[in-house]
């Protein structure tokens, strides 16, 4: 079975073609699909993103589609980053660099002690199916947010992002460590368990 990942990030759709290492299912990207739309991401959760894009993708080749939406929740913000991770230091909607959105996530926490900068990476992944049948996964990882950063590894909020059980920010360990434990990880995991339930 072919599926399309509805994603223009190669390096993404090249991490789950590792990870979903399943017999019969065939990950295909939406530039082998000659895709170079936009869809727009409307929803208020990462769920509802990650399902809108799936279903614009596999309604419009009747094929299979997976995606996926992410972002950093901040307890002491409610929530926020959250679906606006990408563009939280934006003034016109788009997306504003790593360096400005670590800015202001420093700026918005300055003075709020280390217990409470508790925070999660959260990842919400969605395949849908020609036939209306849906998968809906989310994966998250704990840690909290420094008040520096911290090594220039990973992207992102990765180096203000301490993860506890490793002693270090996402952008002070390797690649591979991270994706050991990452929120991506961990939905893909869930999701892969469901592909298997469901071909
Ligand atoms: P996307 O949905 O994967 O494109 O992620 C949206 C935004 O969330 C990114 O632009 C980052 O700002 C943030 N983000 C998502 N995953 C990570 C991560 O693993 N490390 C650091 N930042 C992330």
């Amino acid at each position: 079975m072919k599926i399309i990942v509805a994603s223009k990030n190669a390096h993404k759709v090249r991490e789950l073609r590792e990870l979903i290492d399943i017999d019969g299912i065939e990950l295909v990207s939406l530039a082998d699909m000659g895709f170079d739309g936009e869809i727009e991401e409307d929803g208020s959760t990462f769920e509802e993103n990650a399902y809108i894009k799936a279903k614009t993708v596999c309604d419009r080749y009747s094929v299979p589609s997976i995606a996926d939406d992410s972002g950093l929740c901040v307890d002491k913000l409610g929530g926020a980053p959250g679906i606006y991770s990408a563009r939280y230091a934006s003034c016109d909607g788009h997306n504003s660099s790593d360096t400005e959105n670590v800015k202001k996530l420093l700026l918005e926490l300055s003075g709020v002690p280390s217990e409470e900068r508790t925070a999660r990476f959260m990842c919400a992944m969605s395949c849908v199916f020609p036939d209306g049948r849906k998968i809906s996964v989310v994966g998250s990882c704990e840690g909290r947010i420094t008040d520096e950063i911290r090594g220039n590894g990973g992207f992102g909020y990765d180096p203000v992002f301490f993860y506890e059980p490793f002693g270090k920010t996402f952008g002070e360990v390797s690649e591979e460590e991270k994706n050991s434990v990452s929120h991506r990880y961990n939905a893909v995991k869930l999701l892969k368990e469901e592909l298997l339930k469901a071909i």
